[in-house]
């Protein structure tokens, strides 16, 4: 990557990149960013607002906070912390995810933008309270433009500390009134969206006798597994941690299965529930599967090139950022200060919007994910008009 940030003798600690008034695109993909692109080649490519460098040597504290897009409201995205390898490869991670949480948020019909944030460092060695009390103070000073919640190697907690310096943080406990942890709403959106996958394929969207694979019983993971098992599917499970892998398959009467035979199984749906891009140009081949429908984000390496792909296989694929959604609706209702039963209606319309996102890819003959990002990109251009008069 040819850009250097240097914030050495900057007076602010933090850079602001705002091209001019930004437009929505109709992209082809998502991802795979040519790494050759300067940082605003790339903002301009994921059609971003607005990305925030914050630095502060006294805590350690490196993150980029990207705002894609806020026409339907605050951008709300959860920050991750990783070591990642490079600050190209935290600021690809952040501007994709961010692009995503405009999506999931659009699709989910909520009053919210896209954003995401990523912490550059090793989430059990380098976090302090001060660090996060630190990266508050950037979220602070935005204003309510950006507002964040826990995402891969981050925690309740960790939010409780950003809280201390910022209101515009989501998912700190229930105990100091917030909406607590997001999985088990996040499963009921996944099941939903399996249920409306079924419907499709099978006429009605009963899962008595389905048989469904779930890669990563992690949080969404095992809550998905006691829904299935509830309606009396048949469910394998498995996960890197052979244990909990046991533990799970007994407790809910499921059938352990290990990580690198799931593509021989002969299943009814895959649900991967553990990392993205599990559909990439060395699995596609071997899947066999009915339905593709789980909580990982970014499932498919290249949504167009494998997003086709499916789509002539005859596989059907609930795109993630659909049925995952119950995450960012549980965030939202934490906002609005919605009851529970209005969180878990919201998460049930998961539902009706796949069977949408189903209707329209088989109308126009494109992959479900091209139909999900054109109903996406259709709100917010509509809605763009709306707000176009004082
Ligand atoms: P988690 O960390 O609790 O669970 C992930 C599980 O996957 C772990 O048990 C881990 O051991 C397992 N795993 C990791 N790599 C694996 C592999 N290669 N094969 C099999 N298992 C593997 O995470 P989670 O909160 O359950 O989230 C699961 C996925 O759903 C993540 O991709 C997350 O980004 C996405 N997601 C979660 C939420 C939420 O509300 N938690 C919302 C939206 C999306």
């Amino acid at each position: 990557m040819n850009y250097t940030l240097n914030l050495v003798g900057h007076n602010k600690k933090n850079l602001y990149f705002c091209p001019k008034p930004y437009t929505i695109t109709l992209q082809p993909k998502m991802s795979a960013q040519n790494t050759n692109e300067s940082v605003f080649d790339q903002m301009n490519a994921y059609g971003h607002q607005k990305i925030v460098f914050c630095s502060d040597p006294d805590t350690g504290l490196k993150a980029i906070i990207a705002i894609h897009d806020t026409t339907l409201g605050p951008a709300l995205g959860g920050t991750r912390m990783w070591a990642y390898k490079s600050e190209a490869d935290a600021l690809n991670d952040v501007l994709r995810l961010s692009k995503s949480m405009t999506y999931k948020a659009s699709i989910a019909g909520l009053n919210l933008g896209g954003g995401k944030a990523v912490i550059i460092g090793n989430s059990h060695k380098d976090k302090t309270e001060a660090l996060l009390r630190k990266f508050g103070r950037f979220i602070k000073n935005l204003n309510g433009e950006f507002i964040t919640a826990e995402e891969v190697g981050t925690n309740p907690k960790d939010m409780e500390y950003i809280r201390m310096e910022t209101q515009h943080v989501l998912g700190v406990p229930e105990t100091i009134g917030g909406s607590g942890d997001p999985s088990p709403i996040t499963a009921l959106g996944v099941f939903m969206g399996i249920k409306a996958a079924v419907k499709e394929l099978y006429g009605n969207d009963s899962l008595t006798g389905k048989s469904v694979v779930v890669q990563g019983i992690g949080h969404v993971g095992e809550n998905l597994v006691r829904l299935l098992r509830d309606e009396n599917a048949m469910v394998y499970v498995s996960d890197l941690n052979d244990e909990r892998t046991g533990q799970v398959a007994k407790k809910y009467g499921a059938q352990a299965v290990s990580n690198n035979t799931i593509f021989d199984l002969d299943a009814d749906i895959y649900s991967p529930c553990a990392l993205g891009a599990t559909i990439n140009a060395q699995t596609i081949d071997k899947l066999k599967f009915s339905i593709i429908a789980g909580s990982a984000n970014n499932q498919l390496e290249d949504e167009f090139i494998q997003g086709r792909i499916l789509l002539e296989k005859g596989i059907l694929f609930a795109p993630d950022y659909v049925i995952n959604a119950g995450g960012v609706i549980n965030c939202y209702s934490e906002l609005m200060g919605f009851s529970k039963k209005r969180t878990l209606q919201l998460t049930e319309n998961i539902y009706e919007a796949t069977r949408n996102v189903i209707k329209l890819s088989k109308a126009e003959n494109i992959s479900t994910i091209e139909a999900a990002n054109r109903i996406a990109e259709k709100r917010i251009l509509d809605i763009k008009k709306v707000k176009s008069t004082y």
